[in-house]
């Protein structure tokens, strides 16, 4: 309470603020014929915080022209110069983190601690980011060569990049995306996601205030049929930096490669995960519950880490069970800026609907474990989704990420580890995994042989620090290289190697 309470107070004032935001762009905007939307707060009463103009199609081809007139002089421009830029950039948003937390709760309805981790987690991006460019890009590295040669390695932009977000790091992986783009040389067209596009429009004027160049990069709020549609099939377009479900990337991979004469893309993709935790018979019940409930129902089950399959040893699983269905009764759902509250929305009518309908569904097989009460009075003020646990036979019966508060439950038998381990290989999601075990030898080898990005063992599968767990998945859940980790920008940048002949130089 006392560490929030400041932050709280200056909180405040923004949550009854009236916001308008349109696209940010490096040109002047007159001929905007993007549609206006009203942005709606997902837990009171769909009260609106704002508006959005967002960018039509013809606004999206304007913008990747001056992007791309814009690229020669900005990957000419020294690192030390835009790595600065990324600096100033995130004193900002720590200044201004009170507006940006009430921004996070207003539209995206995150709980007050997601809103401060958010900006932490973005100012930490751009000073990690800034230190890496400055690492790689400030000095050629001096390649080995015959003598009278010299051979150098250099690091520059690669061109126009399409960076396309998430809600549900509306800050975090906008920026990550965004700056690690930008500070590598290339220009930058930076696509919200609808839902959080006031957020997005307050953070990219903070880093135009920053001293980035308008037309460096650009902001281009809109759906993803059409700003997305436009990003993802213009030749021009180099590379694209994408978080966001399994599906919009596999879209977009095809939007990519259907482009008439255009270069090689890059792609940089983070998406969904069915991610799973394996506890055998010696893990201790009350800590495998406690990282459990963190797992599966911080933030609303709206991460894409969150843990969705629990596979738990037969012979812990009535005491495991029991557990859980204690804690679940705990957890308090409702206004996420109560610091009492540990569940809050998820993130529009939309979701709540596909959610309910799989509840629904699996209520009706008669898997239901437990379920979380929920005040009616509170439900009915918005989207609210009560954390439920279901039994399942295994990862295979789901079909694909539900992206919200449900644990699914699975038991398996101290012989069958492998086929588990093999089971959710062979699904192919590949983002994170969690084991409980007391027995070294057991996690060791789990955790060898699952294949996905991030493991956790005996801890919650929740939680990536930039530069101390660098995030990201492969198969189904991405391409890397990890966002927050050492090789992260490499993605971003054209390696060129430059031979002297030095003998024929001052001659
Ligand atoms: P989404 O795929 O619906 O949308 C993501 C972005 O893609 C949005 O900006 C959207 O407008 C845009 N888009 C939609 N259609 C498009 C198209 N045809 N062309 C181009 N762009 C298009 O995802 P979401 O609901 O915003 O986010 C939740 C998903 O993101 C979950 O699946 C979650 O697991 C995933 N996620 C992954 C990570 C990670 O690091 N791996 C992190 C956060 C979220």
């Amino acid at each position: 309470e006392s560490q929030f309470r400041p932050l709280i107070d200056a909180m405040t004032p923004f949550l009854e603020r009236d916001y308008r935001a349109g696209p940010l762009v490096g040109y002047d905007l007159d001929r905007n014929d993007g549609e206006l939307r009203d942005v709606v707060c997902p837990w009171d009463h769909q009260r609106t915080v704002g508006q959005v103009r967002w960018t039509s199609a013809d606004e999206t081809s304007r913008a990747i022209d001056v992007a791309w007139k814009a690229f020669p002089d900005w990957n000419d421009t020294p690192v030390e110069q835009r790595a600065a830029i990324l600096e100033r950039f995130a004193d900002l948003m720590e200044k201004h983190t009170p507006e940006l937390m009430a921004l996070c709760c207003m539209e995206g309805g995150k709980l007050l601690p997601d809103g401060v981790a958010e900006v932490r987690e973005a100012v930490d991006f751009c000073r990690y980011y800034a230190a890496r460019a400055r690492d790689i890009f400030e000095a050629p590295t001096v390649l080995p060569g015959p003598t009278g040669e010299s051979n150098e390695l250099i690091m520059q932009g690669k061109g126009v990049f399409a960076t396309i977000s998430p809600w549900n790091f509306p800050i975090a992986i906008f920026c990550g995306q965004t700056v690690a783009a930008a500070v590598t040389g290339n220009t930058v067209l930076a696509k919200p996601a609808e839902q959080t596009s006031l957020v997005a429009h307050r953070v990219v004027e903070l880093l135009h205030e920053a001293g980035m160049p308008r037309g460096v990069v650009q902001l281009l709020p809109g759906d993803g049929a059409t700003v997305g549609a436009v990003l993802s099939s213009d030749r021009r377009i180099t590379g694209i930096a994408f978080t966001g479900s399994t599906g919009t990337a596999q879209l977009i991979n095809r939007s990519l490669a259907a482009r008439d004469n255009a270069p090689l893309p890059t792609l940089v993709a983070e998406t969904g995960g069915l991610n799973a935790m394996i506890v055998d018979s010696t893990a201790l019940p009350e800590q495998v519950v406690k990282d459990v409930v963190v797992s599966s129902y911080q933030s609303a089950g709206q991460r894409c880490s969150a843990l969705r399959v629990l596979y738990v040893q037969e012979d812990i699983a009535e005491r495991v069970i029991d557990t859980l269905k204690g804690a679940m009764a705990e957890l308090n759902i409702g206004d996420p800026t109560k610091l009492a509250t540990d569940v809050g929305p998820v993130i529009d009518d939309e979701a709540r609907q596909g959610l309910q309908a799989h509840i629904d569904r699996l209520k009706g097989e008669g898997r239901l474990i437990a379920e979380t009460a929920i005040d009616p009075a509170i439900a009915a003020n918005g989207t609210f989704i009560a954390p439920t646990a279901f039994r399942i036979d295994g990862i295979d019966a789901l079909e694909t990420e539900q992206f919200g508060p449900i644990l699914h439950v699975a038991t398996f038998r101290a012989a069958d580890i492998d086929a588990v381990i093999d089971t959710i290989n062979e699904r192919g999601y590949g983002l994170t995994f969690g084991v409980h075990s007391r027995n070294e030898t057991f996690a060791n080898r789990v955790a060898r042989r699952i294949r996905v990005g991030n493991v956790y063992v005996n801890r919650n599968i929740i939680g990536a620090v930039v530069g101390v767990q660098p995030f990201g998945g492969q198969g189904f859940s991405g391409t890397g290289p990890k966002a927050g980790g050492p090789h992260y920008l490499l993605r971003f940048a054209n390696e060129k190697t430059r031979t002297i002949n030095t003998a024929a130089l001052g001659g």
